[in-house]
């Protein structure tokens, strides 16, 4: 790429660009540049992504107020109306007239591009957080360190969309392909994933999807780890210890179960885990136990080892109920399961487009010579499981303290995250007149 006008930030952009582009190109595919590296390359040098580039960066301040804003409207789980509300009307005057709300309460906006409406890419972040009705989500300031419960996780990812959307709208920048600008509902805990299960089962024509949620943009989440969770409640007659021995108990009943789950094995490759996170049970010492409840947690970043981890696990909790039984001579001892958690687990390939356009995106961006491809339960985890390309990428920004009311965000280069949502989405999208879509279109079935 040669630069023949004068030094404009524009023309500096480009020189940055280009300079990173060769820098890339050299260091990760040292073979022929690929489709998607000449795509990129001529994404990078069009004056409208550039202008976008520089307008996203400019809008950082803003972006920060808006980040702060959405903070301060409580979303607990199945509760993230009134938020959801405030991201619909920003989305409206944004320039999407016609976004919605959905029968599931996710807000959707859909920008049309130039191919006839495939492929069709979804760009998301959630609007739940993980935070009971009453937290007290105002946004406290310290140091330069901002502090209040959500305020990463994931204000940072629907601040970030909204930035990207608020340039990518005002530059005019046409893409071949459609994308679905969403805020979701239900990602957290007890949400179970509801917002993006209902997505999928509305829209069987999404080709990609993206959702922005955690903050440095160098870490990239490509696995979806999959977990089954259960509440178990052990139940038997209960009497006195002393009057009434001889009755099986839901303590000594669970206390078995829990010796038989404490031996299982798991690969570790794929990771696959498990643990009794809590137990209760019991009312007096001097009393056989006639409840006894435990909740357990079991993950795995293949689908495949979590149901047979779990098949096992269920069996052996069965027979731990049957030998209380027998050790007594009863048959008085029951289980009750519940499921009280399901998320699907996926991977996406490493040389799949969206993976590939993901980490072209971030090198240029962050000038980091190393992107980290991480697993982690996220929106995301749906369209993995399902055999569609997906991947979660960082709102910009640092942060920690996840799920707990001491979260703290800094905006340390917090215009890196929309940025780098938008290169991705170029490429993946296509840029009109200019690229094809690295996505490619998914045969319905
Ligand atoms: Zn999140």
């Amino acid at each position: 790429m040669r630069i023949t006008r004068t030094r404009s930030a524009a023309a500096a952009a480009v020189l940055l660009m280009a300079t990173l582009v060769a820098t890339q190109g050299s260091a990760q595919t040292p073979s022929a540049a690929t489709p998607i590296d000449t795509a990129y390359q001529l994404i990078l040098a069009n004056p409208k992504v550039i202008k976008t580039l520089e307008d996203i960066k400019a809008d950082d301040d803003t972006a920060l107020v808006e980040q702060k804003r959405i903070t301060e409207i409580p979303a607990p789980p199945f509760k993230e109306k009134v938020r959801a509300e405030y991201f619909l009307k920003r989305m409206q005057e944004l320039g999407f007239k016609d976004a919605s709300i959905d029968s599931e309460g996710n807000v959707i906006a859909l920008r049309k591009g130039r191919g006839g409406g495939r492929p069709k890419l979804v760009v998301s972040a959630h609007l739940d957080t993980v935070f009971p009705e009453g937290t007290d989500v105002s946004v406290k300031e310290k140091d330069g360190v901002i502090l209040a419960p959500g305020i990463g996780d994931d204000s940072r990812g629907l601040a970030a969309l909204l930035s990207l959307i608020k340039c990518i709208n005002a530059n005019e920048v046409a893409t071949v392909g459609d994308v679905m600008f969403v805020g979701t509902v239900g990602e957290e805990e007890l949400g179970n994933l509801r917002g993006v299960k209902a997505l999928f089962r509305d829209h069987a024509d999404i080709d990609g999807f993206i959702s922005i949620d955690g903050l440095g943009i160098t870490r990239v989440v490509n696995q979806a780890t999959g977990s089954h969770r259960y509440e178990m409640i052990f139940k038997g007659p209960g009497g006195h210890s002393f009057q009434e021995f001889g009755l099986p108990s839901a303590i000594h009943a669970m206390g078995r179960a829990i010796a038989k789950i404490s031996d299982l094995q798991t690969p570790s490759d794929p990771k696959t885990t498990f643990t009794v996170g809590t137990v209760s049970g019991g009312t007096s010492v001097n009393a056989i136990a006639g409840e006894a409840r435990m909740a357990v947690d079991m993950r795995s970043d293949s689908t495949e080892e979590l149901l047979k981890l779990e098949a096992r696990l269920l069996d052996l909790v069965k027979q731990a109920v049957a030998e209380e039984n027998a050790r007594w001579n009863s048959d008085r001892m029951t289980i009750e399961i519940k499921m009280i958690g399901d998320r699907p687990a996926g991977i996406v390939a490493m040389d799949s487009p969206i993976v590939q356009a993901t980490q072209r995106a971030v090198t240029t961006i962050a000038r980091a010579p190393r992107v980290t491809f991480a697993g982690s339960s996220t929106d995301s985890n749906l369209a993995m499981s399902q055999g569609i390309p997906a991947v979660t990428i960082g709102g910009g920004g640092e942060g920690g303290n996840w799920h707990s009311r001491n979260e703290w965000y800094k905006p340390v280069d917090a215009y890196f995250g929309p940025q780098n949502a938008l290169l991705t989405v170029l490429i993946l999208a296509g840029l009109d007149g200019v690229t094809k879509p690295a996505l490619t279109v998914r045969q319905s079935k």
